[in-house]
């Protein structure tokens, strides 16, 4: 997609701090931290959310889920973490660049807010 943020760090044209990335998913950190760490996972190819990954792509829907949870490891978030997708308007998404948040570094909270 030409006018996606996240499609646009996925091809270097607007600077993150990228932390790993391979042929499909790229992990960055998020620019406005919830958490001590706070990377976002996404997969270079532009799907909205992670129902039209997960309909469209369940192997590269797994890749983001194993690429984001080795990033938490490679973090040192041995004492547990936060994965989270946002998913539309009631889900609190506001890039519709299907993304996982990975969160840690403190205790997390139940509920949500
Ligand atoms: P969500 O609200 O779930 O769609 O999450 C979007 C996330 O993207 C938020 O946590 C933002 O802080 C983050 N974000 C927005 N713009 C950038 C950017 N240019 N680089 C890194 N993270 C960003
Ligand atoms: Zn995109």
């Amino acid at each position: 997609m030409t006018d996606c943020l996240f499609c646009k760090i996925a091809t270097g044209d607007i600077p993150a701090t990228i932390v790993a990335e391979s042929e499909r998913i790229v992990v960055f950190a998020d620019l406005s931290p919830q958490a001590p760490i706070h990377l976002l996972a996404i997969p270079r190819e532009h799907y909205a959310d992670v129902a039209a990954l997960a309909g469209a792509d369940p192997t590269l829907a797994g890749e983001l889920l194993a690429t984001a949870t080795q990033a938490a490891q490679s973090a040192g978030l041995d004492d547990g973490y936060r994965v989270v997708f946002n998913t539309g308007r009631d889900g609190g998404q506001t890039v519709p660049h299907v993304h996982a948040h990975v969160l840690g570094g403190r205790q997390m909270s139940w509920p949500p807010g």
